[in-house]
């Protein structure tokens, strides 16, 4: 039987900045991805998504991200991922999605369907995509009209001439808004008041990061990167904001009817479309096995010292690293989770080989 010294689940971002960095290390390492093709989410993303629409991408190590453009983000990031795997001839097998990974000894087994893998530690980086969030509200079953999640987004197309309801506080309604309002009738909902964030600068964004980190040591489940920065406008969405669509934004509703929505004071809008604009839960049901939640509901993450603080190892595991969860959710913070992982496997089997000699 073959053990690895460490398995990466997910070739987004922070997987293959992870793979980046264990054989940079010299370890010996594969890469599991469920979609067919490289790209991550971002393969996913929508159609109208052009490189000047996304909020930014990280650089992987060793490559500069594509720059900005009209072309479509679909197309682009995944082309730069495929072309970065074949560069640095990452052990990527695909598609191969995990069911499930269990603890056996020392090791760790990753099981998807029929086959298996044993490794000595994991890197999980399976993002977010795979788990849209749709709260839930009292006769949601029973609109006679649409429902989507922004995983389901088709383009504004889809739209023209239905009343839409997007729903969410986050940078996704903001860019649907910004998108819909030019086109079609359109409402916005959310939960919270927004919090529109004046100035933007590389301390804010370290301080935004500290928050959510915050979150996730204490064991918490990771809050929105947006939920501590702040939503902005841009120039894209100026034309919205002209409409007044940002001010007529309205609390939520209290319960959904056949037709439309209705309030707690008794107020009814009708609407077509309900577009769930509410985001998602980390995908990282097939570590349950390992019991690394607190009773909190989050995975409480450490960083291992002083030298690399992004904080990306199991409190519960020191064998599991999470990347692209909680702080580091974003193209930057995968990014340099990738590195810090490759680093905490190195140490752990360091620390490993020690005890056993
Ligand atoms: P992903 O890119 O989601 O990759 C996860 C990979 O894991 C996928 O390939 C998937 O197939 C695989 N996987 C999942 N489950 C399994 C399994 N069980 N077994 C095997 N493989 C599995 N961040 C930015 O920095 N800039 C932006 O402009 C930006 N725009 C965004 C726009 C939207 C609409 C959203 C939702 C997010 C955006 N983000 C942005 C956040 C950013 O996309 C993510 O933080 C980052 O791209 C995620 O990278 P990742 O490697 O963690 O995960």
């Amino acid at each position: 039987m073959h053990v690895s010294d460490s398995l990466v689940i997910g070739a987004g971002q922070a997987g293959l900045s992870a793979s980046y960095h264990l054989r940079r290390l010299g370890l010996d390492h594969v890469v599991l991805d469920a979609d067919p093709d490289p790209g991550g989410a971002w393969r996913h993303r929508w159609d109208s998504l052009t490189m000047d629409d996304v909020h930014g991408v990280a650089d992987l190590p060793d490559s500069a991200a594509p720059g900005r453009g009209g072309d479509r983000a679909n197309a682009v990031i995944p082309d730069w991922f495929g072309d970065y795997e074949r560069a640095h001839d990452l052990p990527v097998l695909r598609p191969v999605r995990v069911d499930r990974v269990e603890s056996v000894g020392d090791l760790l087994v990753v099981r998807a369907g029929d086959r298996s893998w044993t490794t000595r530690t994991l890197v999980n980086a399976t993002g977010t995509w795979t788990q849209p969030f749709v709260p839930y509200y009292p006769g949601g079953d029973t609109f006679r009209g649409e429902q989507l999640h922004t995983v389901d987004y088709p383009g504004p197309e889809h739209f023209e001439g239905k009343r839409v309801l997007v729903v969410g506080g986050g940078a996704s309604a903001v860019q649907f808004l910004g998108e819909l309002a030019p086109r079609t009738d359109v409402l916005w909902v959310t939960r919270r008041e927004p919090v529109w964030r004046e100035e933007w600068d590389a301390q804010a964004g370290r301080d935004a990061i500290a928050l959510v980190e915050k979150r996730v040591r204490a064991g918490l489940p990771p809050a929105s990167v947006v939920s501590v920065t702040g939503l902005g406008l841009r120039p894209q969405e100026q034309e919205a904001a002209r409409l007044g669509v940002y001010d007529a934004r309205r609390p939520m509703f209290a319960r959904i009817e056949p037709d439309g929505v209705r309030w707690s004071d008794g107020s009814f809008e009708p609407v077509d479309v309900i577009l769930w604009a509410t985001g998602f839960r980390p995908a990282v049901s097939h570590l349950a096995p390992l019991r690394l939640r607190s009773t909190h509901g989050g995975i409480p993450l450490l960083s291992i010292g002083k030298d690399v603080q992004t904080a990306v190892t199991a409190a519960a595991d020191p064998r599991v690293q999470l990347v692209g969860y909680g702080p580091s959710a974003s193209t930057i913070g995968g990014n340099r989770a990738g590195r810090a992982a490759a680093i905490a496997v190195l140490r752990y089997l360091r620390e490993q080989e020690q005890a056993a000699a």
